[in-house]
């Protein structure tokens, strides 16, 4: 992470380091000044001479207007510098999060990662970020501040530097507690964002069985959990601030009693002791403050190694081969696979050739999709060979359109073209193609009209019909359709099953359950997979006549 703080940044943070430098050099030389401003104003009073004061107050002025001029620079600079540092981790992390598998996101709850790219990035920046400047105008200040009063009062200064020593110890006694207070937060966070999606997203069940009250309940339940995770590191933070500031302000009462004995003695002037009280503020209130900054900068650890692990993904995935176009021939030698412990794919062989039309039928569970998966590269850990045009190769370059059809929130267009250049005609022609020019002639806006939130205002067969548009515009040589059709009519179905099964150079493999006799029979071939194993395969006349498995499921409409 370091890199997106330091490398990507240099000019900026140089910048921002040079301007936080002068800063704090300025404001703790205030001092100085006030010592010289307060000794020429009792001198004017003591000896007449008012020209030391008239230099003295113009000094002061031009000092105030600089320093005025070095913090607006320097907030302008921290915002920049912030800002691009937390946009350039925000999108490692997103390439991050892109460069998981298909099979291990659907392993993980999506609310651990809009935690970390909301609320876990927020923290960072407040609690990591911020401080990490604020410890270094602390450290600077005190260092600054304590050559000063070398200068000023050696002996302040002295006891000055032991006063410092003493909250050291003070960090030790709540960091730990508070970082693990800091993890228990993002995991209470990331369970109540999940509970707010489930909500969101089973808003209709919810309200068909009437289950508002009881989701309200869960809902106050996990929201009260995560408040309760916040208040438990205020407490921890409120104990570090009242001691921290107890001890601080108590060795200030020491100082201050020693420059008033020096004072009654003589021994420093008017001057020197406001000077010295506003330095030893500057060297003890930090010191006590940068134990509370460093218990809280330990305390985002679990938040940075979160952040880290998932920005190293990024590039760190060993799948680098791209998917392999299918130019003649692709041939599954004996694939198995399992989800755990569950063996799902057993031994299948099976041949595609190119441009073909291939159907995949058979009880559900019998392992249809996940043979479409293993072909799209979606699963790794399957043991067999795939081979494309006699090459082995961990997956074939698809379009795969399944059940769930996804829609962005954009309009019908960048849901087909999904943000790329296509020309007008190519689109039209994928919109006939998938039956969906009716429909789009029907809309005020055509193709600019907006789906809403994952396609709310089409029906599912509709949003098929435009997965099925967008799978076409996108030209894969290999089209798989995972019970596509299944929500459209008969009808429709049949058009559009058509429509795909006369594309030429297109191979077309597809699971489907609509076993009609005049769709099967435009497939080239036919798989009957049985728990796992394809148990038959050829054409739709020849299955018929084998008598076996697929004749009862044609008989009894099951596949
Ligand atoms: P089909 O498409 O023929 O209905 P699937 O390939 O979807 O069958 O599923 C085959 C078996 O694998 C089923 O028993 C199903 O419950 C199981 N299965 C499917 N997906 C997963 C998954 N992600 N994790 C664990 N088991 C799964």
């Amino acid at each position: 992470m370091r890199k997106y703080i330091f490398y990507k940044n240099k000019v900026c943070l140089t910048l921002l380091v040079t301007l936080q430098t002068l800063r704090t050099a300025g404001t703790v030389g205030v001092a100085v000044l006030i010592n010289y401003l307060i000794d020429a104003v009792s001198k004017a009073i003591q000896y007449k001479q008012t020209w030391m004061l008239g230099k003295c107050a113009v000094v002061c002025c031009i000092y105030a207007l600089l320093l005025g001029l070095i913090i607006l620079l320097g907030e302008k600079v921290a915002a920049i510098t912030f800002k691009r540092t937390l946009l350039n981790i925000r999108s490692a992390a997103l390439d991050g999060i892109l460069s998981i598998d298909v099979a291990e996101m659907q392993k993980t709850n999506s609310a651990e990662y809009v935690t970390l790219l909301n609320q876990s990035i927020s923290v960072y920046e407040e609690s990591y970020l911020k401080n990490l400047l604020s410890i270094y105008d602390s450290i600077l200040g005190m260092l600054i501040a304590v050559g000063l009063l070398l200068y000023i009062n050696p002996i302040v200064a002295v006891i000055s530097i032991i006063a410092m020593a003493v909250p050291g110890f003070i960090p030790k006694l709540f960091s730990g507690k508070m970082g693990s207070q800091q993890g228990k937060i993002i995991q209470d966070t990331t369970a109540y964002t999940a509970k707010v999606k489930d909500i969101l997203t089973g808003y209709e069940v919810i309200k068909a069985y009437r289950i508002s009250d009881l989701m309200s309940k869960k809902h106050t339940e996990s929201a009260s959990e995560m408040e309760q995770s916040k208040v438990a590191l205020a407490n921890t933070t409120a104990w570090l601030y009242g001691f921290a500031n107890m001890a601080s302000i108590s060795v200030q009462f020491l100082i201050m009693t020693l420059c008033g004995i020096f004072a009654v003695r003589g021994l420093v002037t008017i001057g020197s002791i406001v000077a010295v009280t506003q330095l030893t503020g500057q060297v003890i209130s930090p010191a006590f403050q940068l134990s509370t900054k460093f218990s809280q900068l330990k305390s985002t650890e679990p938040i940075r190694n979160q952040i880290d692990s998932i920005i190293s993904l990024s590039g760190a995935s060993n799948d680098t081969e791209e998917p392999k176009e299918l130019k003649q021939v692709l041939s599954l030698d004996n694939i198995s696979f399992s989800y755990g412990d569950s063996p799902v794919l057993r031994q299948v062989q099976a041949q595609i050739d190119h441009g073909k039309k291939y159907a995949i039928v058979g009880k559900s569970g019998s392992g249809k999709s996940t043979l479409l998966k293993i072909i799209a590269g979606y699963y790794k850990d399957y043991s067999g060979t795939i081979l494309i045009d006699g090459e082995p190769a961990r997956s074939c370059s698809q379009s795969l359109i399944s059940q769930n059809i996804f829609l962005f929130d954009d309009t019908i267009k960048n849901n087909i073209t999904l943000y790329r250049n296509y020309s007008d005609d190519s689109i039209n022609k994928v919109i006939h193609m998938a039956g969906l020019s009716e429909l789009i002639s029907r809309l005020e806006n055509g193709l600019d009209t907006e789906v809403e939130e994952n396609g709310a205002r089409f029906s599912g067969g509709e949003k098929q019909r435009i997965a099925i548009a967008r799978a076409l515009l996108h030209g894969k040589s290999l089209l798989m359709l995972d019970e596509a059709t299944s929500s459209l009519d008969n009808e429709r179905a049949q058009e559009i099953e058509e429509n795909i099964l006369g594309l030429k150079n297109i191979t077309c493999i597809s699971v489907t359950h609509k076993l009609y006799s005049n769709i099967l029979r435009m497939y080239d071939k036919i798989f009957v997979m049985d728990e796992g194993r394809i148990v038959e395969q050829g054409p739709f006349e020849e299955l018929i006549k084998n008598n076996g498995l697929f004749q009862k499921l044609y008989a009894t409409g099951i596949g």
